[in-house]
């Protein structure tokens, strides 16, 4: 049994492999501590109110604002908010379960492909300066796989991020996001479901801390007064929390692509290969043993205890 004999007599290389385990190990831990925590603050519904808009778009932090297309001041507080450094995203109507919930505008299950291509195009045409999309409403529309491939095509093509507002816990949106290969996110906390500022604070407090814990969060918010009162308010409260507030796309860029694309099996991975490129069947073993060209490699290179052994 050359194989098990292997296993047993060549100890050098179950140390080989046990320091890589441990080095892949650590590397996996230290690539989590260098990304200090980030936590990503996404302002739906901007471009009804020029006045809250033109606030947000003068925050000191880094906050993304989601337009909505279509609206009376949208184009101009997104060319604004873009002025100001700030990130800019279209926040696109998909249809929801609830029909009373609806837009002039909106993406929905009745439309062939070809229209939910061509009115998408048209929203984004709508927001310039948007680096990726979010969903307004889309309790229905994000349940339904075919759209949803349809519409992330024309974002894959045009290389814009995808965070799914998760308006329903049936959304496939940022599944589907992910295979056609964008970068996605999904929404952890809505801030002000509640319009009151101890409830708006108290969500704020909550994504802190999940950024803390998992390194990044995506809250989502909007242009209401208190909501607008709290985000001035932010230095305090991140204040020694080790928490950032980055745009939406530097987010996914740190934490999406490697973290979430290929997520626990990759340090698996890692560990399980070299084991798996050193091991040899018995039938292989043989044959290796009888060719000749192998014979002087594997002498040097490999399995110097069983040539030995064999040679005796
Ligand atoms: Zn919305």
């Amino acid at each position: 049994m050359p194989g098990t004999f292997c296993l047993k007599s060549c100890p050098n290389r179950w140390i080989d492999v046990t320091r890589y385990c441990l080095l892949a190990a650590l590397l996996w831990s230290f690539s989590s501590l260098i990304n200090a925590a980030e936590l990503a603050i996404i302002i739906d519904d901007v471009g009804y109110n020029a006045t809250a808009g033109q606030q947000l778009v003068e925050l000191n932090h880094a906050v993304t604002l989601a337009v909505l297309p279509f609206t009376p001041h949208g184009k101009k507080l997104a060319n604004s908010g873009a002025r100001y450094g700030k990130e800019i995203m279209l926040h696109a109507p998909m249809s929801a379960t609830r029909p009373d919930y609806a837009d002039k505008h909106m993406l929905t299950g009745s439309m062939s492909n070809s229209q939910l291509q061509a009115l998408l195009k048209r929203m984004l045409a709508e927001v310039p300066h948007a680096r990726g999309i979010n969903n307004h409403m889309g309790s229905q529309l994000t349940r339904e796989t075919g759209a949803m491939h349809a519409l992330m095509h024309v974002l894959a093509d045009r290389q814009l991020y995808f965070i799914d507002s998760r308006t329903t816990d049936k959304t496939v949106a940022l599944d589907t996001a992910r295979e056609n290969g964008l970068p996605a996110m999904k929404r952890d906390v809505f801030l002000d479901n509640r319009r009151e500022k101890t409830a708006i604070t108290r969500q704020v407090q909550q994504a802190i801390q999940l950024a803390q814990r998992q390194g990044y969060a995506v809250a989502i918010g909007h242009p209401y007064p208190e909501t607008i009162a709290v985000l001035k308010q932010l230095d305090a409260l991140l204040a020694d929390t080790g928490v950032t507030v980055v745009p939406a796309s530097q987010l996914i860029a740190q934490h999406a692509p490697a973290a979430t694309y290929l997520p626990k099996p990759l340090p698996l991975a890692l560990c399980a290969a070299p084991p798996l490129l050193l091991w040899r069947t018995d039938a292989e073993l043989n044959r290796l043993w009888q060719d000749q060209q192998h014979r002087s490699r594997l002498k040097k290179l490999f399995y110097p205890d069983i040539v030995t052994q064999f040679e005796r």
